[in-house]
């Protein structure tokens, strides 16, 4: 039972710990999607759920090594569990086990008379079984294949929920045309033409990274997290703005634009792209004064920012009338 329980414990333990990831994966931050791709907590369930399986197979070998009696044996033989000590008497070739609790001589000779009848019935038996019983392979299967169906019961809810939201949602014609005005867009701000595009592999931009978006400085081509593009898309397409993240994914594109169009100081960047950001809102459908206090928003978050994203600090030359001012005509910041 000891042996069972330890195989069973983990595999339990393992398959709450992966509905609790694959949960949070889906309902968490986004950051962790980003950052996790899913198939790897289902790659490394599925190696353990093997190794469980193969560990159960192995065990009922291992424990013949064991030249004393089976267990089965012990039961049918009366020796009872708790017989401390066995004694092994070689007689006539065959080997006899024989329970010892400190007896005599005598007593002892008795229980070795007894043990030799029960050996002779034993080979007028036929021989006991060496395989694993039937339910014995059939248990470590069972739970193998019911770590496989509780597997494909996540995957198709992870799957489900990945199509279903962000930017996979979207349909391919969808999608051709967000980066096609998302280029256009940036190519103002640029002021020439470059190509931005949305990094659904994750090979350029992510949550290791640290940033939403990667551009080379004077370069024609910036990538986009999925999260951004969809953010972006949302706004051009479908007018739902939600303003924190709204706020992120306007100045986000306006950055990578300010990059490729030369500047590669991020403080810099970042303030133009916030003043940039409202003519970019407004020309994704917000009114002039939401997109100017979703850029004042992120210009205060701007503030707030510490640790590996303070590089992107603006610096006090970012407000009216300073350096960084694009327009100094205008009273309005950003
Ligand atoms: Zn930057």
């Amino acid at each position: 039972m000891g042996e069972a329980a330890d195989r069973v414990v983990p595999a339990w333990a393992l398959r709450v710990a992966l509905v609790l990831f694959v949960l949070t994966w889906i309902f968490g931050p986004y950051e962790l999607r980003s950052a996790v791709p899913i198939w790897i907590p289902f790659a490394i369930a599925l190696g353990l759920e093997l190794q469980f399986l193969w560990s159960a197979f192995r065990q009922p070998r291992a424990s013949r090594l064991d030249r004393r009696p089976q267990v089965g044996d012990r039961e049918r033989f009366g020796y009872g569990e708790d017989t401390s000590e066995l004694l092994l008497v070689h007689d006539e070739g065959r080997e006899l086990w024989i329970p010892y609790a400190g007896e005599t001589d005598e007593e002892l000779d008795e229980l070795i008379a007894d043990a030799r009848e029960w050996a002779d019935e034993e080979e007028m038996l036929p021989p006991t079984p060496q395989a694993p019983r039937p339910r014995e392979i059939w248990a470590p299967v069972r739970r193998f294949l019911t770590g496989l169906a509780i597997f494909a019961v996540l995957g198709y809810a992870a799957w489900f929920v990945e199509a279903r939201t962000g930017w996979n949602s979207v349909s391919g014609a969808g999608r051709a045309a967000a980066v096609e005005r998302y280029s256009s867009e940036a190519s103002r701000i640029a002021d020439k033409p470059v190509t931005i595009r949305c990094d659904e592999a994750r090979d350029y931009v992510g949550f290791v990274q640290h940033a939403d978006g990667v551009a080379l400085v004077g370069g024609d081509r910036a990538y986009l997290t999925p999260e951004i593009c969809h953010d972006l898309y949302r706004l051009a397409f479908d007018d739902e703005v939600d303003s924190s993240r709204t706020g992120r994914a306007i100045a986000v594109l306006a950055h990578e634009a300010w990059h490729l169009r030369g500047v590669r100081d991020e403080g810099t960047t970042e303030c133009y792209a916030l003043q940039s950001g409202v003519e970019l809102g407004r020309r994704f459908g917000l009114s002039d004064e939401r997109a100017r206090q979703l850029m004042r928003q992120q210009l205060t978050e701007n503030a707030l920012r510490t640790g590996a994203s303070v590089e992107y600090r603006i610096t006090s030359e970012c407000r009216d009338g300073a350096e960084l001012d694009l327009r100094t005509d205008d009273s309005r910041f950003p």
